[in-house]
This record gives C-alpha cells, sequence and structure tokens, in this order.
C-alpha cells in the first residue's frame, strides 16, 4: 500500500521506492555520534515524547553537522505526535504556521522545534506543482521522502544511539554531495525554495551538488520569482548568517538564482571591483559568524548595493549635483530599484541607509566635527564600511589612516591631528562645499565653527 502510494507520488519504480521503506540502521560504533552530543533540551524533548508512547527522533540539519563534526545551530525533532499531542506534553510550547504546522517547545534558553512526520499524498499544488498545503501526517518512511536532501532525511535516536538511513543519506554525506530525494526538477516545482537550500547547504558544508540535482537548477529558477518574499528574504538572511555568505552569493549568481531573488546582484558583481569590494565585505562578517560574534545584516546589505550607490552617486556629481543630494537620491534610486524586487524590512533597510549616508562625513575632518562624528552610535559600522572603500581605492588610504588615529588618540592627540589637517591647507576635498560654505557664515567658518 504504502509502496504504491511513494510510487504514485514521486513517480519511482515501485521496486525502487519499495527498497526506500527499509531503512539501513547505523550503530553507534557505525557512526560515533554519542547522545550527549545533543543539547540538554533536545534529549528532553525526544525522551519525554517517547517515554508518552511516541516515536520521536532528533532529525535533519542537526544530525548531518553532527556527522561532519560540526556543532548544529539548533535541533529539531520528528515524532509520530500530532502537533496537539506535543503541545499537551510541554507547558511551555506553542503551535505555528499554517502550510506547514510545527510546535515550538521552549526549554530553558533553546526552541525544539518539533515537527510531526509528513506523509500523505502532496494533493494541494498549484499550477506550476507548488504545494500549497502540507499538514498530512504520515510516518517515518514518508517523512523521509519529504525531506529534501538525503543528508537531510537521517533520523538520530538517542536512546539507543542508532542513525536511520532510508535514501543513503550517510553515504553522500562522507562523499560531501547534495543528493535530492525524488526527481529533482519536481521537487523545486513543489517548493522552490530547495534551489536556495542547495546553493546555501553546498556552499556552507563545503558539498558537491550531484549533478542530477543541479542539473533542473537553471531551468526552474524563474519560478523563485512567484515565492512569497518575506520567504525568499529569511532564506537570504540564512545566507548571510551561514558563515559562507560570499561563497553562497557567487553560487547563487554562477546558478542562474541571483534573478529570481536578488537581480541588482548580478549588477553589483559586473560593476569593476564590484565584487571585490563584496568579497572583502563579506570575507570580514564571514569571520565574524564563525567566531561566533554579531553581525550586523544592514552593514552587508550596505556592502552588497553599494556598487549601485557609488556609481549613481558619482554620476550625479559629475553633473554637477551637491554632494550629499547626490548621494541620497542615488540612495532612493537603488532602494526602489531594489523594492521591485523585494523590500528590504525597516529593521535592515535603517542602518544600511545610515552606514551609506555617513559616508562623505568622512571628508569633514575641521572643528568639532570629527569629535562629534566618533561619538555617533553608527560610527564604527560607517568606518568599518569606509575601510572597505579605502581597500578597494575608492577613498585615500591616508584619510582612513587619519581616522583610525583619530579614533585611538586621547582628546590632545585628537585635537592635533584636527590641527595638522588645519595647517597643511584644510580638507582638499570638496571646494565646492567650502565655498557655498564661506559665502553664508563667513564669521563662523573663520572661526573654525561647525557650519550647519
Ligand atoms: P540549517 O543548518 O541551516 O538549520 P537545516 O537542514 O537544518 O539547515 P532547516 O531549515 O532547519 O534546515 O530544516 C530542517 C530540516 O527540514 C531539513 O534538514 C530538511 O530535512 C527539512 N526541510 C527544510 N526545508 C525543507 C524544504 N523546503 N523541503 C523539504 N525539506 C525541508
Ligand atoms: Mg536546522
Amino acid at each position: 500500500m504504502i509502496r504504491k502510494l511513494i510510487s504514485r507520488i514521486f513517480d519511482l519504480p515501485a521496486s525502487l521506492a519499495g527498497n526506500k521503506s527499509k531503512p539501513r540502521v547505523l550503530a553507534l560504533a557505525q557512526h560515533g555520534v554519542r547522545r550527549d552530543a545533543l543539547s540538554h533540551a533536545a534529549l528532553r524533548v525526544v525522551s519525554r515524547l517517547q517515554d508518552a508512547g511516541f516515536a520521536a527522533y532528533v532529525v535533519g540539519g542537526a544530525v548531518r553537522d553532527l556527522l561532519l563534526g560540526v556543532t548544529p545551530k539548533d535541533f529539531d525533532v520528528a515524532t509520530s505526535a500530532t502537533p496537539e499531542q506535543v503541545h499537551h506534553l510541554f507547558r511551555r510550547s506553542r503551535i505555528i504556521g499554517r502550510r506547514f504546522r510545527i510546535v515550538h517547545v521552549m526549554m530553558g534558553p533553546e526552541t525544539i522545534e518539533v515537527t510531526t512526520f509528513r506523509g500523505g499524498e502532496v494533493a494541494n499544488k498549484n499550477e506550476t506543482g507548488r504545494v500549497m498545503a502540507d499538514n498530512t501526517y504520515g510516518n517515518q518512511v514518508e517523512d523521509a521522502l519529504r525531506r529534501d536532501f538525503t543528508v537531510n532525511a537521517l533520523f538520530y535516536n538517542p536512546t539507543d544511539e542508532t542513525i536511520i538511513d532510508y535514501h543513503h543519506g550517510v553515504k553522500d554525506l562522507r562523499a560531501r554531495k547534495l543528493v535530492m530525494i525524488g526527481q529533482p526538477a519536481r521537487r523545486y516545482q513543489e517548493d522552490p525554495v530547495r534551489m536556495l537550500r542547495a546553493v546555501r547547504l553546498a556552499a556552507k558544508l563545503d558539498f558537491t551538488i550531484d549533478e542530477h540535482t543541479r542539473k533542473p537548477i537553471a531551468a526552474n529558477a524563474a519560478l523563485l520569482r512567484n515565492e512569497p518574499p518575506a520567504r525568499l528574504f529569511d532564506e537570504l538572511l540564512k545566507l548571510l548568517h551561514s558563515g559562507h555568505a560570499y561563497a553562497c552569493l557567487k553560487m547563487l549568481r554562477d546558478e542562474g538564482l541571483s534573478q529570481g531573488t536578488f537581480p541588482l546582484l548580478d549588477a553589483v558583481m559586473d560593476e569593476p571591483g564590484g565584487e571585490t569590494f563584496l568579497k572583502n565585505a563579506l570575507a570580514n562578517t564571514d569571520e565574524r559568524v564563525r567566531a561566533d560574534k554579531p553581525v550586523s545584516v544592514g552593514f552587508m546589505l550596505a556592502a552588497m548595493l553599494w556598487a549601485q550607490v557609488r556609481n549613481r552617486w558619482q554620476q550625479r556629481l559629475q553633473q554637477g549635483e551637491r554632494d550629499i543630494a547626490a548621494l541620497v537620491e542615488a540612495m532612493a534610486e537603488v532602494e526602489t530599484l531594489q523594492d521591485n524586487d523585494f523590500a528590504i524590512p525597516k529593521r535592515f533597510s535603517a542602518t544600511m541607509r545610515e552606514i551609506w549616508f555617513l559616508q562623505p562625513r568622512f571628508e569633514s575632518r575641521a572643528g568639532q566635527r570629527p569629535f562629534r562624528f566618533v561619538e555617533q552610535p553608527r560610527f564604527r559600522a560607517a568606518y568599518d564600511f569606509f575601510c572597505l572603500r579605502a581597500d578597494a581605492g575608492e577613498v585615500p588610504r591616508e584619510l582612513q589612516q587619519w581616522w583610525e588615529d583619530f579614533q585611538n588618540g586621547d582628546t590632545a592627540e585628537r585635537q592635533q591631528l584636527v590641527d595638522d589637517v588645519r595647517n597643511s591647507g584644510g580638507e582638499a576635498a570638496n571646494p565646492e562645499r567650502k565655498k557655498r560654505r564661506r559665502r553664508r557664515k563667513p564669521a563662523a567658518a573663520a572661526g573654525g565653527g561647525e557650519p550647519a
């Protein structure tokens, strides 16, 4: 019965589908993952479910990462209990999601995501084959079939320390390759975000994407355009936080996926120096992610779109527009272009905008301005960004070094640095702006005061 059903869903010969329902069960000696490698919360959740008579396993990315010797960033549990039954067992839990109902179990500082085994025919699809609802429950065999890659379909049972492997996931993991379960094209049509997951996981794990899994990506990339922007942005965030953001973005572009998600990325990377700028920017944030330090998404987005902003800014300056006005216009233009694809949520775009907007302030070193600027809450982010521009040869290295010294100096040293600039003839940059200021406020400018 199940065999027939599975072969119908995945167009597999019944014999092949049948083989898939017989898993390999690996003992501790064969895989080496001990139960104490799990988090306290993951262990507690699994054992409470099992004690209540349900099947329960750690599943997905955590098992994969443990096998690779990587510390999992979170733990997912798959169980035979329904969301209501799970919710009933854990006081601090809540049922979330509509398209996929899952339970978040809060335990201490951790949140464990508990999903009920999926199964049954995926009946609710739209005209492109997209799965619209998927809350039919099934058993473990079916659940394994519905997961994306073979390495993500491994179940770990902490009670006997076994790994249950229906799709040769362990073999593929050792060969370091991502293999889609079932027919790749069809699985991408069911859920186009799987294409982004393939790229993100391959870059993050340093895996190759198996040829059969990779090939249909190009032909199906356009499907991403129909995905809800919020879901795409979620994926972009995961990608930026993967610790391999640059590798991910590069692969995204190489696989033709940026068109569906982040078209401006193509424009940025095609810009002379654009790719290097982005590479340097993300090398830094990737390093921070890997050292478990916080990173600013606004900063990464600022770097991703900078080549576009800079170009437009320069063009406007050449046309005689004023410095700040030109920059603000350029920023607005780029943001409008980006909004056509998906709007960047405010909590990130505000930082991004501020980093850009503060760039011209590194050109003014007179009077109290530098003193005030370093006190700005966003100074550090703006300065890090300015360093990237210096690395790219966009702004003079001496100017960046001056700001480095200024930040590190005490009050007297800072004053000395400001005096040095004045004594050497003041700011060379932007004489146009100076002229204007003098006209408006001759007395203040002469006294080193602060024009508005
Ligand atoms: P990460 O290390 O980024 O958390 P992950 O593989 O754990 O990677 P999750 O988004 O946490 O990714 O998903 C958990 C598991 O759920 C996956 O390992 C996979 O088995 C399954 N899964 C997630 N998204 C999909 C999808 N779009 N289609 C099929 N299965 C999916
Ligand atoms: Mg996960």
